[in-house]
Formats: C-alpha cells, structure tokens, sequence
C-alpha cells in the first residue's frame, strides 16, 4: 500500500501518518524529516538543501526524487509506504508514478489562517521529528518529546515570515499535485479543522472509502 498525504504545511500530515503507519504497518517516508537529518549530519545533500528549506523554498526534484527512490529500496519499504511531504511538485509526483504510483492521496485541507495560527504553536523534537501544538496537541510532559524524551525546538522555517513563503511555494507548487490525482480518481480530500482524534477519524473513513 502507497499512501500519498497532501496537505499545507502545518496541515497535521506528520501527526496523522503515524496513525496511518499504525493501522497499515508500513513506514511514513516524510521528506521534510530525512532533509533535515541530511542537514544535522551535515551530508553533502544536506548541505544542498539547507539554503532553499531556510528560505522557505522547495529543494529541487531531483535530489528529492534520487532521495526517495533510494529509501524506497530499504526491505521495510517492501509492503509500501506513507508519503509525508512528497510529492510537492507535478514533476515529483510524475516521477512516483513511474516508480512506485501510490493507489491514494489523501489532502488534508486547512484555510491559511488556520495554518498561520497553527505554525505559531507548533513545537518539534529535533531528535524524532514528532510535532505538537502547545494547545491543540502537547506533549505529556511540557517541552519534552513523548516518544524519545528529547526537548522540543521550534524549527527555523516555522518563524511567521517563512511561513507566509512556504504557504505560496504550496498553492503554486503542491496544490497542481491535487489535480494529478484527481485526474486519476485517487485524491480524497479531508477537512483537517478540529481535533487531532476527530480528523484521524476522517482520515479513516477516507481511507476505507478509497481503498
Ligand atoms: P516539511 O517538513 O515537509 O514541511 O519540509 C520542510 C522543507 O523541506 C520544505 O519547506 C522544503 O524546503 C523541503 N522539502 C521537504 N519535502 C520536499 C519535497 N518533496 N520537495 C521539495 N522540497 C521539500
């Protein structure tokens, strides 16, 4: 099973695809989380992606389509996967096709507004990659990741200016991504306002719809 997530940035497509990854049991391939490993290892691909993820641009399709055609090849791969973050462009998602075409996209649609709020609150665990909402969705232990006990950070490309960058890099870049889909009757959307467990629920639903 290939599963795609779409979804703004701040959408909740990380939070959601570890429910997925416990119900389907294959891996969550999330792009965004090996580029910045890439990054704190200081990889010649991290160093190459660095300036275009701080400035709240795209990393170009070929290092990412070479990233994930490579994590793909790992035996835990072998019964599928969850896309967290990819495909961002047409050009990626054209290339998944010819690889390994997912059977379902599933878009998690949150206003702008939403998702301006949202970043403000949001705290990430360098080590694990998890991310809470200091309301919407906190750790158990204020500042501490429940899943490895690290300390929460905020990221960089979080701060409101980038945001607003990333924001318009996803209505001109990722939301074509919605249309490749749709075209081939495998886009599922879902509203992504309300709880944590009332979205996972739509997910849910959509997935048993769409399989
Ligand atoms: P994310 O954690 O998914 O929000 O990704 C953080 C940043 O990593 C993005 O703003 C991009 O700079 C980069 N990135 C992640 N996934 C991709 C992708 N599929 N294509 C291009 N850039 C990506």
């Amino acid at each position: 099973m290939k599963l795609v997530l779409l979804g703004a940035p701040g959408a909740g497509k990380g939070t959601q695809a570890d429910f997925i990854k416990a119900a389907l049991k294959v891996p969550v391939i999330s792009t965004g989380n090996l580029l910045r490993e890439a990054i704190a290892r200081e990889t010649e691909l991290g160093q190459k992606a660095k300036q275009y993820m701080d400035g709240g641009n795209l990393v170009p399709d070929e290092l990412i389509i070479g990233l994930v055609k490579e994590k793909l090849q790992s035996p835990d791969c072998a019964s599928g996967a969850i896309f967290d973050g990819f495909p961002r462009t047409v050009a990626q998602a054209e290339a998944l096709d010819a690889f390994a075409a997912p059977e379902l996209a599933l878009s998690i649609e949150v206003p702008d507004e939403a998702i301006v709020h949202r970043m403000a609150g949001r705290r990430t665990c360098p080590r694990c990659g998890s991310t809470y909402h200091v309301v919407g969705n906190p750790p158990r232990v204020e500042g501490i990741c429940d899943k490895c006990g690290e300390t929460l950070g905020i990221r960089k490309d979080d701060a409101p200016a980038v945001v607003l960058q990333r924001l318009e890099v996803y209505h001109a870049q990722t939301e074509p991504v919605k249309e490749h889909y749709a075209r081939q009757n495998k886009l599922r959307e879902v509203s992504g306002i309300g709880s944590v467990e009332e979205i996972r629920e739509r997910i849910f639903q959509a997935m048993e719809e769409g399989l």
